[in-house]
């Protein structure tokens, strides 16, 4: 990549070289190199200027005598604030370390995580960047701590960037990591992958050549190439179908990129029109996006030849947001800066994202000192989404296994304290069925309702549980005299 510095990223190096004079890194070489590969890191991602020189000094205030202040009144309030926000997330090279100002007690990555994101989201991402450049240069370190930092990056980092569905960071961090955590099953694995891949690839090229053929002929324009399954995701998935290699299909994929969304499903259609498709596997995340925005059409086929091959469509535009996410809707919308935005209170995040807006508001609740169960949060945070509906087509996000008061609790607070049954797809329900993606919810209301302590044991996240112990703790007004039962629901 071309260096073009602008003025004041030359002067964020030059200020982050003499912070960091006579400093080494484990591997020996001068400290300057890792801001700097972060920063190469960040400009790959296409983040903007503040993110960028944040990036550059992100060790200097933990690390040297360059202070907070002295990076305001050089680079504006911004950047220090990105760059507090890392400090405040952790030291970078061994780990993390306790945030003392907000939660002394707790050694719970996830919060300190959040606690950032609460900031602002851009202090994740020059984060990650932070962590995929440590990783990198893992094999410096003395094996517990590449352990240690290892299996931290497998169970928080990589988690994470696909949340945020930065595929190709995912990846990275995974199968890094992996390498350290288990050498002999990274090994094993990667060799069985290379070793598929060879004796695929004749037969690939043919498919390929026959694809592209049927494509051209229906004036399609396309960009056809090889996906190679990542050693972790292979290791995950064979550990979900008890090992047995027969059952995992996406060993080898071909990815179409096309112009448009009618294009994707064309090609579907000139696929299957040359291959058998296997029933089931077809899996339109165009039409039902995964819930980190994720979009592609999936196909999985079985060739002339009894390969079985599955075949991934989608647009430029999911192609890079499949592989850059969260970096590049920053990128995209840097037009449309807001000051929100801009301190990462994103306004125009796609709906798939908003999950990022509850992390921040969990987040500025633990920096005002309230109390949160972190064992839910964990659970909300990190459990599969489901999307369903109000009457109204309101779309809501809730965590799988969310029951009715969830959903009525996420709607208000009045409207879950009042609750006297539900209608599940037009049918009444109950209050312990569990919500299923897609189901339109309509939640019947009294207002001689009142909330039962008994509801805690019908709701699934600590929002809806919070906002219910709240009203039970403050009492109920009306709930002085015991209101007559005469609407009480039935389910
Ligand atoms: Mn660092």
């Amino acid at each position: 990549m071309k260096e073009q510095n602008s003025e004041r990223v030359q002067k964020a190096i030059e200020a982050a070289k003499k912070a960091h004079e006579g400093q080494l890194r484990k591997t020996g070489e001068p400290y300057i190199v890792h801001p700097l590969a972060v920063k190469k890191i960040l400009e790959e991602w296409g983040m903007d200027e503040d993110t960028i020189i944040a990036g550059i000094l992100h060790d200097t205030v933990e690390d040297t005598k360059l202070t907070l202040e002295d990076i305001k009144k050089e680079f504006g309030e911004s950047v220090a604030f990105l760059v507090d926000g890392v400090t405040k997330l952790s030291t970078a090279r061994n780990g993390m370390r306790d945030i003392d100002t907000y939660l002394p007690a707790t050694k719970d990555n996830f919060l300190r995580l959040m606690i950032a994101l609460g900031d602002d989201i851009r202090v994740l991402i020059i984060k990650l960047a932070d962590r995929l450049h440590n990783l990198r240069t893992l094999s410096a370190l003395p094996p517990d701590k590449q352990k240690k930092i290892a299996k931290e990056t497998l169970e928080v980092f990589a988690p994470l960037a696909d949340r945020l569905n930065m595929g190709r960071l995912r990846v990275e961090l995974a199968d890094l990591s992996f390498k350290y955590v288990d050498p002999r099953r990274f090994e094993e694995l990667k060799s069985l992958i290379d070793k598929y891949n060879k004796s695929a690839e004749k037969s690939l090229k043919k498919i390929e050549e026959e694809v592209s053929m049927a494509l051209k002929k229906e004036k399609i324009h396309f960009e056809i190439s090889g996906r190679v399954k990542s050693v972790y995701s292979l290791h995950k998935k064979l550990a979900k179908h008890n090992q047995n290699m027969g059952e995992i299909y996406d060993l080898t994929a071909l990815r179409v990129i096309v112009d448009d969304i009618t294009d994707c499903y064309l090609t579907l259609g000139v696929i299957h029109s040359l291959y058998t498709p296997m029933g089931g596997r077809i899996k339109d995340y165009i039409a039902k996006p995964k819930q980190n925005g994720y979009q592609s059409l999936h196909t999985t086929v079985i060739t002339k030849d009894k390969r079985i091959v599955e075949f991934q469509m989608r647009t430029h535009e999911m192609h890079e947001y499949a592989e850059r996410g969260l970096a590049a809707s920053f990128y995209y919308n840097e037009q449309k800066l807001t000051e929100n935005y801009k301190k990462g209170k994103i306004e125009h995040l796609p709906t798939n994202l908003l999950w990022i807006t509850e992390l921040q508001t969990t987040a500025a609740r633990l920096r005002e000192g309230k109390r949160v169960d972190l064992k839910k949060l964990k659970l909300n945070l990190f459990a599969d989404k489901i999307f369903v509906y109000t009457p109204k087509g309101d779309i809501i996000d809730l965590p799988k296994g969310a029951l009715p008061l969830d959903f009525a609790y996420r709607l208000h607070s009045e409207i879950g304290d009042h609750v006297v049954g539900v209608k599940i797809n037009g049918k009444m329900s109950n209050l312990n069925k569990k919500l299923e993606q897609g189901d339109i919810v309509e939640i019947l209301t009294s207002k001689n309702q009142t909330p039962k302590s008994s509801w805690l044991e019908k709701i699934f996240t600590s929002q809806a549980r919070s906002k219910l112990l709240r009203t039970l703790r403050i009492g109920y007004k009306s709930s002085s005299i015991e209101p007559k039962k005469k609407r009480k629901s039935r389910h």
